[in-house]
Order: structure tokens, then C-alpha cells, then sequence
């Protein structure tokens, strides 16, 4: 890590760096190891929160996906029966006749 630039401040909490507590995050800024830590976590605990919202979405749309399903179950079912009594034989021979 160059420290040939002054004295480094934390890129986080802006604070003073010391060697030995310092690391350099993900776009090269040197950090606090503590404040770099708990932004880490902070960005994994989002992306959990987020994932589990997605999850969460996504069982409400299966939950309503079925009750769609067995509602047009329904529907054809009702429909199948209605052709049905369309196609008795009494209709039939009425037809014909
Ligand atoms: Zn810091």
C-alpha cells in the first residue's frame, strides 16, 4: 500500500489511516478494515434483503398462478360439461331427426 501522497484519511468515515488498520476496498481506496467491514456487510445484508424480497415475489406469483390454474380448471371443466349436455344423445337424435 503507497502512502507516498500524505497523510491518508479513511475513504469511508474519513478519518485517519494507520497501516496496520488499513485495507483498500474494491475501487482501490484505502480504508479502515473495521469501516470497510461493516460496508461489506451492509451491501451483502441488502443484496440478502433484496433476494429474499425476490423470493418472496416470486411465491406470491406461484401462490396466484395456481389459484389461476384451478379457476380455469373450473371454467374448462364447466365448459367440457356444457358441450357435454350439448352432445347428449337426446340432441343428438333431435339433430338428425
Ligand atoms: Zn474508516
Amino acid at each position: 500500500m503507497a502512502f507516498d501522497d500524505g497523510p491518508q484519511t479513511c475513504a469511508i468515515c474519513h478519518g485517519p489511516l494507520r497501516l496496520e488498520n488499513c485495507v483498500t476496498d474494491e475501487q482501490g481506496h484505502a480504508v479502515h478494515g473495521s469501516c470497510y467491514l461493516s460496508a461489506v456487510s451492509k451491501v451483502k445484508r441488502t443484496k440478502y434483503d433484496e433476494t429474499e424480497e425476490l423470493l418472496q415475489q416470486a411465491r406470491e406469483l406461484r401462490e396466484i398462478a395456481e389459484r389461476l390454474t384451478k379457476k380455469s380448471d373450473a371454467l374448462i371443466a364447466a365448459y367440457n360439461n356444457l358441450m357435454g349436455l350439448l352432445k347428449s344423445p337426446k340432441i343428438d337424435k333431435r339433430m338428425v331427426d
